[in-house]
């Protein structure tokens, strides 16, 4: 523990008061991890994504070094290269289909991609994936513009870079769970890919339990108001849910859960783990689904029931998003590497390797997690079954008042039930799987028993 001892320190200093109280105790394997994101390392993924002029969704698939499928092929022979690293754990593929007109942005057949790199868990019985994504196509002023320049450094080279570089360092560890890297194509022609991509893990019933899509998360400052901050991110989570809201509501609304949906658990989740292992960094919650007047690959997930969240830096510069590389009254406009900082980028790839590396590790959730409500009482007796599989150390029981964004109180139990002097009308309560390295799962919030 001795040589943790100075980051803790640090760690600690940046905590807000609703935070103040935790204690950071972190998992040395993540933390080497962690230190193993670098920032040369997303600077050359980049430069070398911008070097393929457009990577349009409709530009060129057969040349070799220009356009989107000669993009695609680069990714997949990185996915290939660190597979090597895997002991035989990870394949790379690109998931080809064929694009048809739709009479929106999408006006002939198009020979469409999703590279991804599957990290194959070690545990046999553990059936769940964890998702990290970015999006590979880029584009300019005009959404249909595919033959102009388009680096698309930031927008979305940054995401595509987080999601190699976590590649590039992940394959070679073990985690019982499968983490999937994404790299989808069609995001700017209306989130193809990604929808694409949902709906088969509809299909194929897979056991998603999140989804961290990152999408412009490597500059870090606004454009009008000029501020320059590289050390916070946003998450953006959604608050009730999109899927089956109406089923959901009843139950929602006499629970009061309208805070506590599975992309704002996951959001909270990133946030603590996050912040645990990234000094100078803070996430902050965004309490919707996304921004004005953009779209983002979460959504589709999000819309067919998975939790999945949004990363994006905390100012954006809409000069150099979705723009015409031109100099206009002295301003450069474009999405050029140029206009990054690559250090607040590997703090924001690090955050994601943090989440995912803590999710992948820990064992399932806890099952049938309950709450006592037979009668009238000051105290709350919670109770549940052990995870599905995983090694399991222990239980974190989660609480905090039910008008507080962030759990107050994490207690730790062996056993599998607790009776706490917190009144279970105005607490929520949650339980987390820990396993033997104190890795936690997703929090589950109990339902109401006997
Ligand atoms: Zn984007």
């Amino acid at each position: 523990m001795k040589k943790h001892y100075l980051p803790l320190i640090l760690s600690f200093a940046l905590f807000t008061e609703a935070n103040a109280q935790k204690i950071v105790q972190r998992d040395p394997a993540i933390e080497q991890l962690v230190a193993e994101v670098n920032a040369d390392s997303l600077q050359s993924h980049i430069k070398k994504l911008v070097s393929f002029d457009t990577r349009h969704t409709m530009s060129t698939t057969t040349e070799e070094k220009r356009g989107i499928g000669a993009a695609r092929r680069w990714v997949l022979s990185r996915f290939q290269e660190y597979a090597k690293q895997s002991g035989g754990r990870m394949t790379a593929m690109i998931d080809s289909w064929v694009l048809k007109p739709d009479g929106k942005r999408v006006d002939k057949d198009q020979d469409m991609g999703n590279v991804m790199g599957i990290l194959k868990g070690t545990d046999p019985n553990d059936d769940r994936i964890f998702i990290v994504s970015g999006h590979i196509d880029s584009r300019v002023t005009n959404v249909m513009n595919r033959e102009a320049t388009a680096p698309g450094a930031n927008d979305d080279g940054s995401g595509t870079a987080t999601v190699i570089e976590l590649a590039r360092v992940m394959a070679k560890a073990q985690f019982p769970a499968t983490v999937i890297f994404l790299v989808v194509s069609g995001e700017e022609q209306g989130l193809l890919g990604a929808d694409y991509l949902a709906q088969k893990a509809v299909n194929e019933k897979w056991n998603i339990e999140a989804i961290m899509n990152n999408d412009i998360v490597g500059s870090n400052n606004s454009n009008e108001t000029r501020i320059i901050d590289n050390t916070r991110v946003r998450i953006f989570s959604e608050g009730l849910p999109a899927f089956e809201l109406d089923k959901k509501a009843t139950g929602i609304r006499n629970m009061g859960q309208e805070n506590d949906g599975k992309a704002r658990q996951l959001a909270r989740y990133a946030k603590e783990i996050g912040e645990r292992y990234v000094d100078n960094l803070e996430v902050v919650m965004v309490y919707r689904n996304d921004r004005f007047l953009r779209g983002g690959d979460h959504t589709p997930f999000v819309n067919r029931g998975f939790a999945a969240v949004r990363v994006t830096e905390m100012n954006e510069n809409f000069d150099h998003q979705h723009q015409d590389l031109r100099t206009e009254k002295g301003t450069q406009y474009g999405d050029l590497p140029e206009f990054m900082d690559f250090e607040y980028l590997r703090k924001n790839t690090a955050m994601n390797l943090a989440t995912l590396a803590n999710l992948a590790k820990a064992p399932t959730t806890p099952q049938n997690v309950t709450i006592d409500t037979k009668s009238l009482t000051n105290s709350t007796t919670l109770f549940w079954q052990a995870p599905k599989s995983g090694k399991v150390k222990g239980y974190y029981v989660l609480v905090r008042e039910t008008y507080q964004p962030f759990w107050q109180k994490k207690i730790f139990t062996t056993k599998n039930g607790i009776n706490i002097p917190y009144s279970k009308d105005h607490y929520f309560f949650a339980v987390q799987a820990v396993g033997e390295d104190g890795n936690e799962s997703l929090p589950i919030l109990p339902k109401v028993g006997m």
